[in-house]
């Protein structure tokens, strides 16, 4: 999508942290860390949010999980991480592309805000 800045960013037009990228995800971290560690995984196809997933991005998403855990391990997160993906207003989505959020290197809280 033209206009959406995760597009831009993982086809190189916005530069950013680059921790990871292949053929079908980029993962960086955040411009605005909310813990010690805080790195975002996207997949390169947009994908607006959960509620747009298909079927047919069930291997995507299957992919992107399986490369928490080395993210995780990469950054250094051996006692845990928090995996998070925000969708629409209530949920505190501000950017819409569809992203995990890896976060680490810090006690988490339950609940969350
Ligand atoms: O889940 P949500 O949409 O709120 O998260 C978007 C995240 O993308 C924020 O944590 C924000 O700091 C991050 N961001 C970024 N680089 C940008 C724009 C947003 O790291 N250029």
């Amino acid at each position: 999508m033209s206009d959406c800045i995760f597009c831009k960013i993982a086809a190189g037009e916005i530069p950013s942290n680059k921790v990871y990228e292949d053929d079908k995800i980029l993962v960086f971290h955040d411009l605005e860390p909310q813990a010690p560690v805080h790195i975002l995984m996207i997949p390169k196809k947009h994908i607006t949010s959960t509620d747009d997933v298909t079927d047919a991005d069930a291997e995507l998403l299957g992919y992107m999980l399986t490369k928490v855990k080395d993210v995780a391990k990469e950054a250094g997160m051996d006692n845990g991480y928090r995996v998070v993906i925000n969708c629409g207003e209530d949920g505190f989505q501000t950017v819409k592309h569809l992203h995990m959020h890896i976060l680490g290197k810090r006690p988490m809280k339950w609940p969350p805000g």
